[in-house]
Protein backbone atom coordinates (compact mmCIF):
# COMPACT_ATOMS: atom_id res chain seq x y z
CA UNK A 1 0.00 0.00 0.00
CA UNK A 2 1.45 3.20 -1.02
CA UNK A 3 2.40 5.34 2.42
CA UNK A 4 1.31 9.01 2.53
CA UNK A 5 3.32 11.84 3.21
CA UNK A 6 3.26 13.24 7.01
CA UNK A 7 1.52 16.07 6.59
CA UNK A 8 4.41 19.38 6.17
CA UNK A 9 4.73 22.32 8.58
CA UNK A 10 7.20 24.67 6.48
CA UNK A 11 7.58 26.56 10.21
CA UNK A 12 9.03 24.02 11.99
CA UNK A 13 12.45 23.32 11.11
CA UNK A 14 12.74 20.02 8.93
CA UNK A 15 15.17 18.05 11.19
CA UNK A 16 15.85 18.78 15.06
CA UNK A 17 18.16 16.65 17.11
CA UNK A 18 18.05 16.90 20.76
CA UNK A 19 21.08 15.44 22.76
CA UNK A 20 21.54 12.66 20.95
CA UNK A 21 23.62 9.62 22.17
CA UNK A 22 25.11 6.88 20.29
CA UNK A 23 26.97 4.36 22.43
CA UNK A 24 28.50 0.93 21.63
CA UNK A 25 29.41 -1.32 23.58
CA UNK A 26 32.88 -3.62 23.25
CA UNK A 27 32.75 -7.53 23.53
CA UNK A 28 34.79 -8.91 26.67
CA UNK A 29 38.48 -10.08 24.93
CA UNK A 30 41.88 -10.54 26.38
CA UNK A 31 42.29 -6.66 25.90
CA UNK A 32 38.88 -5.39 26.67
CA UNK A 33 38.38 -7.04 30.06
CA UNK A 34 35.06 -4.63 31.49
CA UNK A 35 32.36 -4.20 29.12
CA UNK A 36 33.41 -1.06 28.31
CA UNK A 37 30.92 1.23 26.30
CA UNK A 38 32.04 4.13 23.33
CA UNK A 39 30.62 7.06 22.99
CA UNK A 40 30.46 7.70 18.77
CA UNK A 41 27.83 10.41 19.47
CA UNK A 42 27.56 12.05 23.04
CA UNK A 43 24.95 14.31 23.18
CA UNK A 44 24.59 16.12 20.08
CA UNK A 45 21.74 19.05 19.62
CA UNK A 46 21.57 20.83 16.16
CA UNK A 47 18.56 21.77 13.49
CA UNK A 48 18.48 21.88 10.07
CA UNK A 49 15.67 24.36 8.77
CA UNK A 50 14.25 24.27 5.60
CA UNK A 51 16.17 24.95 2.23
CA UNK A 52 19.11 25.39 4.65
CA UNK A 53 22.64 23.50 4.75
CA UNK A 54 24.22 22.49 7.81
CA UNK A 55 27.40 21.31 7.16
CA UNK A 56 28.90 18.55 9.85
CA UNK A 57 33.06 18.83 9.77
CA UNK A 58 35.54 16.70 11.62
CA UNK A 59 38.23 14.20 11.18
CA UNK A 60 37.49 10.61 10.34
CA UNK A 61 36.63 8.73 13.11
CA UNK A 62 35.12 11.93 15.20
CA UNK A 63 31.10 9.80 14.63
CA UNK A 64 29.93 12.21 11.55
CA UNK A 65 28.53 9.16 9.96
CA UNK A 66 27.58 7.13 13.47
CA UNK A 67 25.47 10.37 13.58
CA UNK A 68 24.06 10.62 9.80
CA UNK A 69 23.45 6.87 10.10
CA UNK A 70 21.45 7.69 13.54
CA UNK A 71 19.45 10.68 12.23
CA UNK A 72 18.01 8.02 9.36
CA UNK A 73 17.50 5.36 11.86
CA UNK A 74 19.64 3.04 9.81
CA UNK A 75 21.30 2.60 13.33
CA UNK A 76 19.20 2.70 16.19
CA UNK A 77 20.21 5.75 18.58
CA UNK A 78 21.09 5.30 22.43
CA UNK A 79 19.01 8.03 23.79
CA UNK A 80 17.93 11.44 22.24
CA UNK A 81 15.42 12.91 20.07
CA UNK A 82 14.94 13.44 15.90
CA UNK A 83 12.39 15.50 15.08
CA UNK A 84 11.48 15.54 11.40
CA UNK A 85 8.76 18.39 11.02
CA UNK A 86 8.20 18.60 14.52
CA UNK A 87 7.60 14.69 15.20
CA UNK A 88 9.85 12.47 17.01
CA UNK A 89 10.83 9.37 15.06
CA UNK A 90 12.87 7.49 17.61
CA UNK A 91 9.86 5.65 19.34
CA UNK A 92 8.39 4.67 15.91
CA UNK A 93 8.00 1.45 14.67
CA UNK A 94 9.68 0.41 11.27
CA UNK A 95 5.93 0.64 9.72
CA UNK A 96 5.02 4.14 11.28
CA UNK A 97 8.86 5.35 10.11
CA UNK A 98 7.92 4.72 6.26
CA UNK A 99 6.46 7.86 5.89
CA UNK A 100 9.36 9.51 7.31
CA UNK A 101 11.48 7.42 5.52
CA UNK A 102 10.61 8.91 2.10
CA UNK A 103 11.10 12.35 3.49
CA UNK A 104 14.56 11.62 4.27
CA UNK A 105 17.30 10.46 2.09
CA UNK A 106 20.98 9.48 2.43
CA UNK A 107 23.98 9.62 -0.58
CA UNK A 108 26.89 7.93 0.69
CA UNK A 109 30.26 8.57 0.59
CA UNK A 110 31.50 5.61 -2.01
CA UNK A 111 29.01 5.31 -4.65
CA UNK A 112 30.34 2.09 -6.07
CA UNK A 113 30.02 0.62 -3.16
CA UNK A 114 26.48 2.12 -2.60
CA UNK A 115 25.02 0.78 -5.73
CA UNK A 116 23.80 -2.61 -5.98
CA UNK A 117 26.37 -3.88 -9.11
CA UNK A 118 23.29 -6.21 -10.14
CA UNK A 119 20.72 -3.59 -10.67
CA UNK A 120 20.46 -1.48 -14.17
CA UNK A 121 21.03 2.12 -13.42
CA UNK A 122 17.41 2.75 -13.91
CA UNK A 123 16.53 0.28 -11.47
CA UNK A 124 18.62 1.87 -8.48
CA UNK A 125 16.93 4.92 -9.27
CA UNK A 126 13.36 3.67 -8.96
CA UNK A 127 13.95 1.59 -5.76
CA UNK A 128 12.68 3.84 -3.46
CA UNK A 129 9.15 4.71 -5.85
CA UNK A 130 9.05 0.64 -5.77
CA UNK A 131 9.67 0.65 -1.68
CA UNK A 132 7.52 3.59 -0.77
CA UNK A 133 4.67 2.23 -3.81
CA UNK A 134 4.43 5.70 -5.69
CA UNK A 135 3.01 6.29 -8.96
CA UNK A 136 1.80 3.70 -11.69
CA UNK A 137 4.86 1.55 -13.49
CA UNK A 138 4.61 4.45 -16.29
CA UNK A 139 4.80 6.89 -14.08
CA UNK A 140 7.54 5.70 -12.35
CA UNK A 141 9.05 5.36 -15.94
CA UNK A 142 9.18 8.57 -16.59
CA UNK A 143 10.16 10.09 -13.13
CA UNK A 144 13.33 8.10 -14.02
CA UNK A 145 13.90 9.52 -17.14
CA UNK A 146 13.46 12.60 -15.56
CA UNK A 147 15.40 12.50 -13.04
CA UNK A 148 18.23 11.15 -15.23
CA UNK A 149 17.98 14.04 -17.13
CA UNK A 150 18.01 16.42 -14.04
CA UNK A 151 21.51 15.02 -12.40
CA UNK A 152 23.26 15.22 -15.78
CA UNK A 153 22.71 11.84 -17.57
CA UNK A 154 21.44 10.80 -20.76
CA UNK A 155 18.18 8.50 -20.62
CA UNK A 156 20.20 6.14 -23.35
CA UNK A 157 22.37 5.06 -19.93
CA UNK A 158 19.44 4.02 -18.21
CA UNK A 159 19.94 0.40 -18.63
CA UNK A 160 23.68 0.57 -17.60
CA UNK A 161 25.24 -1.29 -14.69
CA UNK A 162 27.10 0.74 -12.52
CA UNK A 163 30.50 -0.24 -13.38
CA UNK A 164 30.14 1.29 -16.32
CA UNK A 165 29.82 4.63 -15.02
CA UNK A 166 32.31 6.71 -13.75
CA UNK A 167 32.74 7.97 -10.24
CA UNK A 168 31.47 11.16 -10.75
CA UNK A 169 28.44 9.56 -12.58
CA UNK A 170 27.43 6.72 -10.12
CA UNK A 171 27.38 9.58 -7.80
CA UNK A 172 24.83 10.98 -10.04
CA UNK A 173 22.79 8.41 -9.88
CA UNK A 174 23.19 8.22 -6.10
CA UNK A 175 21.40 11.60 -6.02
CA UNK A 176 18.77 11.03 -8.74
CA UNK A 177 17.72 7.77 -6.12
CA UNK A 178 17.76 9.97 -3.16
CA UNK A 179 15.71 12.63 -4.81
CA UNK A 180 13.50 10.32 -6.36
CA UNK A 181 10.61 9.97 -3.31
CA UNK A 182 10.34 13.65 -3.23
CA UNK A 183 12.04 13.95 -0.10
CA UNK A 184 12.51 17.59 2.35
CA UNK A 185 16.20 16.40 3.36
CA UNK A 186 19.19 14.62 2.25
CA UNK A 187 21.99 13.87 4.36
CA UNK A 188 25.14 13.78 2.14
CA UNK A 189 27.83 11.00 4.27
CA UNK A 190 31.05 12.54 2.55
CA UNK A 191 29.22 12.55 -1.14
CA UNK A 192 32.33 14.22 -2.91
CA UNK A 193 35.63 12.63 -0.95
CA UNK A 194 35.67 9.66 -3.27
CA UNK A 195 35.82 12.12 -6.36
CA UNK A 196 38.44 13.98 -8.00
CA UNK A 197 38.88 17.67 -7.27
CA UNK A 198 37.79 18.83 -10.53
CA UNK A 199 34.34 16.68 -10.38
CA UNK A 200 34.17 17.43 -6.55
CA UNK A 201 32.71 21.20 -7.79
CA UNK A 202 30.57 19.60 -10.32
CA UNK A 203 28.73 17.46 -7.77
CA UNK A 204 28.37 20.32 -5.29
CA UNK A 205 27.09 22.77 -7.55
CA UNK A 206 24.36 20.46 -9.09
CA UNK A 207 23.52 19.58 -5.56
CA UNK A 208 23.46 23.35 -4.80
CA UNK A 209 20.84 24.27 -7.94
CA UNK A 210 18.72 21.52 -6.89
CA UNK A 211 17.99 22.70 -3.75
CA UNK A 212 17.01 25.88 -4.93
CA UNK A 213 14.71 24.54 -7.18
CA UNK A 214 13.13 22.31 -4.35
CA UNK A 215 14.12 24.04 -1.17
CA UNK A 216 15.69 21.32 0.06
CA UNK A 217 17.84 20.61 3.11
CA UNK A 218 20.65 19.07 3.24
CA UNK A 219 22.74 17.77 6.10
CA UNK A 220 25.83 17.65 4.25
CA UNK A 221 28.98 15.92 6.03
CA UNK A 222 33.02 15.88 5.58
CA UNK A 223 36.21 15.93 6.91
CA UNK A 224 37.57 18.91 5.13
CA UNK A 225 36.05 22.31 5.53
CA UNK A 226 36.90 23.82 2.10
CA UNK A 227 34.30 20.80 1.00
CA UNK A 228 31.64 22.10 3.44
CA UNK A 229 32.57 26.26 2.74
CA UNK A 230 30.67 26.43 -0.67
CA UNK A 231 27.74 25.18 0.09
CA UNK A 232 26.73 24.93 3.68
CA UNK A 233 24.85 28.13 5.37
CA UNK A 234 25.46 27.14 8.86
CA UNK A 235 28.55 24.91 10.06
CA UNK A 236 28.85 22.60 12.74
CA UNK A 237 32.46 21.28 13.81
CA UNK A 238 32.69 17.75 15.77
CA UNK A 239 35.25 16.23 17.81
CA UNK A 240 35.25 12.74 19.39
CA UNK A 241 31.39 12.58 19.50
CA UNK A 242 30.12 16.43 20.30
CA UNK A 243 30.22 19.78 18.93
CA UNK A 244 32.77 22.05 19.71
CA UNK A 245 31.37 24.66 17.58
CA UNK A 246 28.65 25.94 15.66
CA UNK A 247 27.86 29.16 13.35
CA UNK A 248 26.87 30.90 10.24
CA UNK A 249 29.60 29.79 7.75
CA UNK A 250 30.84 33.63 7.55
CA UNK A 251 31.34 33.38 11.08
CA UNK A 252 32.66 30.38 11.34
CA UNK A 253 35.47 31.45 8.62
CA UNK A 254 36.25 34.60 9.80
CA UNK A 255 35.95 34.76 13.52
CA UNK A 256 36.45 30.86 14.75
CA UNK A 257 36.43 30.53 18.33
CA UNK A 258 37.62 27.03 19.63
CA UNK A 259 40.99 26.12 18.85
CA UNK A 260 40.00 23.07 16.84
CA UNK A 261 37.97 24.86 14.21
CA UNK A 262 41.30 27.35 14.14
CA UNK A 263 43.14 24.06 13.08
CA UNK A 264 40.95 23.16 10.22
CA UNK A 265 40.56 26.35 8.92
CA UNK A 266 44.66 25.99 8.99
CA UNK A 267 44.62 22.85 6.45
CA UNK A 268 42.21 24.95 4.25
CA UNK A 269 44.34 25.45 0.84
CA UNK A 270 44.28 29.71 0.53
CA UNK A 271 44.57 30.93 -3.28
CA UNK A 272 47.58 32.80 -2.31
CA UNK A 273 49.78 30.93 0.41
CA UNK A 274 51.68 34.41 0.96
CA UNK A 275 48.02 34.93 2.37
CA UNK A 276 47.61 32.16 4.47
CA UNK A 277 46.53 33.18 7.52
CA UNK A 278 48.36 32.54 10.43
CA UNK A 279 47.35 29.57 12.60
CA UNK A 280 48.58 26.67 14.42
CA UNK A 281 48.38 23.47 12.32
CA UNK A 282 46.76 20.50 13.88
CA UNK A 283 49.87 18.09 15.57
CA UNK A 284 49.15 14.91 16.76
CA UNK A 285 46.10 12.09 16.17
CA UNK A 286 42.46 12.03 17.08
CA UNK A 287 42.76 9.58 20.29
CA UNK A 288 40.29 6.97 20.98
CA UNK A 289 36.80 7.31 21.77
CA UNK A 290 37.46 4.40 24.13
CA UNK A 291 39.53 6.16 26.17
CA UNK A 292 39.41 9.96 25.71
CA UNK A 293 41.00 12.52 27.57
CA UNK A 294 39.59 13.80 30.09
CA UNK A 295 37.98 17.49 30.88
CA UNK A 296 38.35 18.74 27.70
CA UNK A 297 38.08 15.98 24.82
CA UNK A 298 40.82 17.83 22.58
CA UNK A 299 43.01 19.07 25.40
CA UNK A 300 46.32 16.65 24.46
CA UNK A 301 46.17 18.33 21.27
CA UNK A 302 45.62 21.72 21.95
CA UNK A 303 48.50 24.80 21.99
CA UNK A 304 45.78 26.55 24.75
CA UNK A 305 45.54 24.10 27.09
CA UNK A 306 45.50 24.99 30.63
CA UNK A 307 44.65 23.41 34.37
CA UNK A 308 41.22 23.79 34.05
CA UNK A 309 40.90 21.88 30.64
CA UNK A 310 42.23 18.78 32.36
CA UNK A 311 39.47 18.13 34.99
CA UNK A 312 36.19 20.13 33.25
CA UNK A 313 34.17 19.16 30.20
CA UNK A 314 33.95 22.72 28.50
CA UNK A 315 29.78 22.72 27.51
CA UNK A 316 28.73 24.05 24.77
CA UNK A 317 27.50 27.56 24.82
CA UNK A 318 26.08 30.68 22.83
CA UNK A 319 28.86 33.24 22.52
CA UNK A 320 27.26 35.60 20.73
CA UNK A 321 23.95 35.50 17.85
CA UNK A 322 23.95 31.71 16.90
CA UNK A 323 27.63 31.13 17.42
CA UNK A 324 28.02 28.62 20.31
CA UNK A 325 31.67 27.25 20.84
CA UNK A 326 32.50 24.46 23.74
CA UNK A 327 36.27 25.97 25.26
CA UNK A 328 37.13 27.22 28.63
CA UNK A 329 38.96 30.14 26.78
CA UNK A 330 35.07 31.93 25.94
FE1 LIG B 1 41.88 24.00 24.46
FE2 LIG B 1 41.05 24.06 26.98
FE3 LIG B 1 39.57 25.17 25.06
FE4 LIG B 1 39.79 22.53 25.25
S1 LIG B 1 38.84 23.90 26.73
S2 LIG B 1 39.91 23.72 23.41
S3 LIG B 1 41.90 22.31 25.89
S4 LIG B 1 41.61 25.81 25.74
Amino acid sequence: MQTPAPTVDGSKPVLEVVNLVKEFSLQRSLLVRRRDRVHAVDGVSFKVEVGETLGLVGESGCGKSTLARAVMRLIEPTSGQIYIDGTDIVPLSKRQLRPYRRQLQIVFQDPFASLNPRLSAAEIVAEPLDVHDIGSAEERMERVVELFQRVGLRASQMKNFPHQFSGGQRQRIGIARALASNPRLIVADEPVSALDVSIQAQVVNLLMDIQQERKLSYLFIAHDLAVVAHISHKIAVMYLGRIVEFAERRALFTQPLHPYTEALLAAVPVPNPALKREREVLGGELPSPINPPSGCHFRDRCPHAFDRCQSESPALREIGSGHLVACHLH
